[in-house]
Formats: structure tokens, C-alpha cells, sequence
């Protein structure tokens, strides 16, 4: 049996945990009905948290840790994939509860993949990889509230992250007044390019603010959380709506129900993980129309599964631009 390189997560002590690079066969899988063999994967925030231990999401000991990634089918027993398939896995608690995509091989349930589309290769799915299929559950939550151009600009709090700077270019692809909020003056060049037409610093949403303010934006996409929100909510106009996805900032949320009762303004929950089959499709279909291979390449840096654990302490240390790709095979 051929083994296959793999990062790995064991426990250490009581709580302690370690991450080493190490080599693996099929046995050490679990259990699946489709075998995939991994040629990317991605880093995401999920992941940062994972590798370097800062919460506990990891259910199941060892585990390989990666919550995404994109293969071709080697053994399928499900009938809606065939051997040579190019496939995506996004969530479903894989890397979490079950092996996931920082190694060369996965086994899974075939219920939790989907086809890649035609129209991306393996490493661009997985430039977009769940930050950019939730970047793009988050402007459709936005769009199907009734958000249009006309209504006025779209806030995009951690702009300069994954989730951020995918949201950025497919809310200008559509149209709208992009505002994004950013901790990184540096980046400004960046985000342009990827499509903000104004850019913020975080800090004027970070820190306690009033119940409600000036009416800024029609809605608002938040990888962010606590403050961030509560602020982005208090600044939305009238009737309008905020996405939110993310704890970057904390997981609290200090706010009153001012935006909610004197503005109608609505929160919307962001989950990828759970998300059903044909919301997935529907987020790859808004990815694949709006999101060029240039504005990919734009945000993507590639890595190699060696350097994994490290991007990992980074991307906690808020010192990733955009999105990472790793090249597994
Ligand atoms: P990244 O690390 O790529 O981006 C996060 C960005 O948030 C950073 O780049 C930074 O942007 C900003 N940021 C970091 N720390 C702080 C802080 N203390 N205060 C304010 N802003 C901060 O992560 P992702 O884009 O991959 O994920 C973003 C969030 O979304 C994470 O919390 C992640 O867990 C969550 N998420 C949730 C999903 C879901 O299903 N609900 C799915 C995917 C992600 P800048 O430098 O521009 O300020």
C-alpha cells in the first residue's frame, strides 16, 4: 500500500497539541464512500485556528486538519461520482471531526462533495475555497434581501482577508459602491484593484460606539464580529442588511436593538459548513460568472504542504492577504 504525505494533529499532554508533516497509507483513513486524491487544497481562518491550537475545534484525535480541498476521484461507491471526477469538498466537519485536505488522499462521503466546475481548475477552486464560497453566500444573503446598486454602497469589513477580498470582487463585478474596511493602509493598492472604490480604517469600526449612527450603507458583508458588527448594524440605512460570517475581532456581539426596531435593518447568519447542497451550487454559480482568473490570481498565493503549518500562525496573526493555496500533489 502506497503511502501519501499528510499533516497531522495529535494530542500532546492533557490539552496540548502537536502538528507535524508525516507520511500516511489508506488505512489511516476513514471511513467514506469516495476516495479522492487530493492535488489542493487552501489555508482559511478555520484552518489557522486548527493548526495552532487557539480553539477547540478539533473533535476527533489525530486528525488531519484542512477544511477544503479539490482532487480527482480514485474509488467511488457512490453513484453520482466515477473514477477521474474533479471534485471540491468545502466543510461538512471535515477537518474538524473527520480527515481532511492537508494530505495527499481524503475519503468522504460523496453527499459532501460537488463537481468542480468546468470552468476552474483545481487550484482555482480552491483559491476560492470556503472563504470565497462563503464570501459569495454572503452577497447572495445580501442580494436576495432586495440589496441593489441603487440602494447605495456595501460595507466589506477584514477586507484584506479571504473572505473579504472575494466579497470585494463580486460585489463590484455586480455593481455596487464598494466600501472596505481594512486594518492594512498598506493594502489600499489591493483592494482597489480587486474593485473597493473607498476604503476605511477598520479602527473607526472597532472600538464601543452609539446605539444607532449617520445612515452609511445599504448593507454590509462581516468577517468580523463583535464591535465591527455592532457598529456596521448601527450605520445601516433604513430596511437594510448586514451578512455576517465571522469572529475575527471576537465571537460577542455588544449591540442593542436599536438598528433592528427603529431601522428594520436585519442580521443575516452566515453558515458554509451545514449549508445544503443547492445553496453550494448556487454560491459556485455566482463565483464562476463573476469572479475572473485574473482577479484569482490577484488575491492567491501558492504554498507548498510544507509550509502549511506555518501559514497557519500567520493567517491567526492576521499576515495573510487574500487567499493561500496549497499544492498538495
Ligand atoms: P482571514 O484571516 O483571511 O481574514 C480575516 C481578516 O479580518 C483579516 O485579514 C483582517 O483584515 C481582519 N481582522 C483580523 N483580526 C482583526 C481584528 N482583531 N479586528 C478587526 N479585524 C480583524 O480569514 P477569512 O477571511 O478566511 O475568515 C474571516 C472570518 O470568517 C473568520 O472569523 C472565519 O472563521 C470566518 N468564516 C466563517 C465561515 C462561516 O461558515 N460562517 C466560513 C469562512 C470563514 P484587514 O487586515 O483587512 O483588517
Amino acid at each position: 500500500m502506497s503511502g501519501f504525505r499528510a499533516i497531522l494533529i495529535s494530542r500532546e499532554g492533557e490539552k496540548g497539541q502537536k502538528a507535524e508533516l508525516t507520511t500516511l497509507t489508506d488505512a489511516d483513513l476513514m471511513d467514506g464512500d469516495v476516495t479522492v486524491r487530493v492535488t489542493h487544497s487552501t489555508l482559511n481562518y478555520k484552518d489557522g485556528l486548527v493548526l495552532t491550537g487557539k480553539a477547540p475545534i478539533v473533535r476527533r484525535w489525530p486528525l488531519i486538519p484542512g477544511i477544503d480541498f479539490a482532487g480527482e476521484v480514485e474509488a467511488s461507491g457512490n453513484p453520482d461520482f466515477k473514477t477521474g471526477d474533479r471534485v471540491i469538498l468545502n466543510g461538512w466537519g471535515v477537518g474538524e471531526t473527520h480527515h481532511g485536505g492537508f494530505a495527499g488522499k481524503a475519503r468522504v462521503k460523496g453527499d459532501w462533495l460537488i463537481h468542480c466546475p468546468d470552468a476552474l481548475s483545481n487550484a482555482e477552486a480552491m483559491a476560492i475555497g470556503t472563504a470565497g464560497y462563503t464570501a459569495a453566500l454572503c452577497v447572495l444573503a445580501v442580494t436576495d434581501h432586495g440589496t441593489t446598486p441603487q440602494s447605495g454602497p456595501v460595507v466589506v469589513t477584514g477586507a484584506a482577508g479571504g473572505v473579504g477580498s472575494t466579497a470585494i470582487v463580486l460585489l463590484a463585478k455586480l455593481g455596487f459602491h464598494v466600501i472596505a474596511s481594512t486594518g492594512r493602509a498598506s493594502e489600499a493598492d489591493y483592494l482597489g484593484a480587486l474593485g473597493a472604490d473607498e476604503i476605511i480604517d477598520r479602527s473607526e469600526l472597532s472600538e464601543p460606539g452609539r446605539p444607532l449612527g449617520k445612515e452609511r450603507w445599504a448593507a454590509g458583508v462581516d468577517s468580523v464580529g463583535s464591535h465591527t458588527l455592532a457598529n456596521l448594524l448601527a450605520q445601516t440605512k433604513y430596511g437594510g442588511c448586514v451578512a455576517a460570517c465571522g469572529l475575527a475581532q471576537g465571537m460577542d456581539l455588544p449591540a442593542s436593538v436599536a438598528p433592528f426596531i427603529l431601522r428594520g435593518v436585519s442580521l443575516l447568519g452566515i453558515d458554509s459548513v451545514m449549508a445544503p447542497k443547492a445553496k453550494r451550487i448556487r454560491a459556485y454559480d455566482l463565483l464562476t460568472a463573476n469572479l475572473d482568473k485574473a482577479a484569482i490570481a490577484t488575491m492567491t498565493t501558492t504554498i507548498p504542504l510544507d509550509d502549511v503549518i506555518a501559514a497557519g500562525a500567520d493567517i491567526i496573526a492576521g499576515k495573510v492577504r487574500g487567499r493561500i493555496v496549497v499544492e498538495v500533489s
